[in-house]
């Protein structure tokens, strides 16, 4: 039984077709990465995956952890534990970092913790992401520097501890320190929840430090290739060409 089970998805958006066909099984722990030229529908799989009523699911299903969650909402997949990075995470005035870290954690009976147990561990996840505790008393994203802000989301992911992370890397600009950041997040992650990852990124820098099991390869929407860790160095060298010309023979 795999942890995620995408079986033969297709979605769309606004009536236009974007993912054909998709098939992608993560088991218990494993790390993924899912790579693909600008447009390839890689974001578009990870909303998907989340239920982001934005698309449109036609055909196909989605399981997650022995449940079918094809249909389920955003909030009931955050409950049975994925969690999504967006590629541009929301500003939210007026709410403080730290009110809004505390209200999702008291969504999840599993994660029940007294007042002073939740600042132990916030305290305790701001010293191991290098991450200013007066933070937390900023309004959330709220000109948040693009490190900033991915500090922000490793701290939610470290907290939340879902069983599959899926991390939507930025195609551009991540500063050295953001960089840092993310491998450092990732590699807690796997250590301290055991949990699953798909990394959906062009920054093969991200994935230095990060054992990754799978690699998946999309292209317009369909996927066309799957290998070990060696498609990524191979892709960093020869880019998509050979995927492109692979996905061009399938129509
Ligand atoms: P990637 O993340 O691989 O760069 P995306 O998933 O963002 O690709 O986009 C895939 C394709 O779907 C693009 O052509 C994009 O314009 C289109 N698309 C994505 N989201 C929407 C949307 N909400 N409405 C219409 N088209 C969309
Ligand atoms: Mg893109
Ligand atoms: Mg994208």
């Amino acid at each position: 039984e795999h942890l995620l089970n995408i079986s033969g998805v297709s979605a769309s958006a606004d009536e236009k077709p974007i993912l054909h066909g998709v098939d992608l099984a993560i088991d218990a722990g494993e790390c993924h990465v899912l790579m693909g030229p600008n447009g390839a529908g890689k974001s578009t799989l990870g909303h998907v995956i989340m239920g982001d009523p934005v698309y449109r699911t036609t055909s196909g299903t989605i399981g997650f952890d022995g449940a079918d969650l094809t249909d389920a909402s955003p909030d009931k997949r955050s409950l049975a534990g994925i969690f999504l990075s967006y590629q541009a995470p929301v500003e939210i005035p007026g709410v403080p970092l730290y009110s809004f870290l505390r209200t999702i954690c008291q969504k999840r009976p599993e994660l029940k913790m007294t007042a002073k147990q939740f600042r132990r561990r916030v305290g305790e996840l701001c010293e191991q992401l290098d991450m200013d505790s007066s933070y937390l008393t900023r309004e959330l994203n709220v000109g948040f520097s693009g490190g900033e802000k991915k500090k922000v989301e490793m701290l939610q992911l470290l907290l939340l501890q879902p069983k599959l992370a899926i991390l939507d890397e930025t195609d551009s600009g991540l500063d050295v320190d953001a960089l840092s950041v993310v491998s450092r997040g990732i590699t807690a992650y796997r250590e301290q929840c055991g949990g699953a990852l798909l990394i959906i990124t062009h920054n093969t820098r991200i994935l230095e430090r990060v054992d990754v099991d799978r690699t998946h390869v999309m292209v317009r929407g369909h996927l066309v290739a799957e290998g070990g860790p060696e498609l990524i160095g191979q892709i960093d060298t020869n880019g998509f060409e050979r995927y492109e010309a692979a996905e061009a023979k399938l129509e």
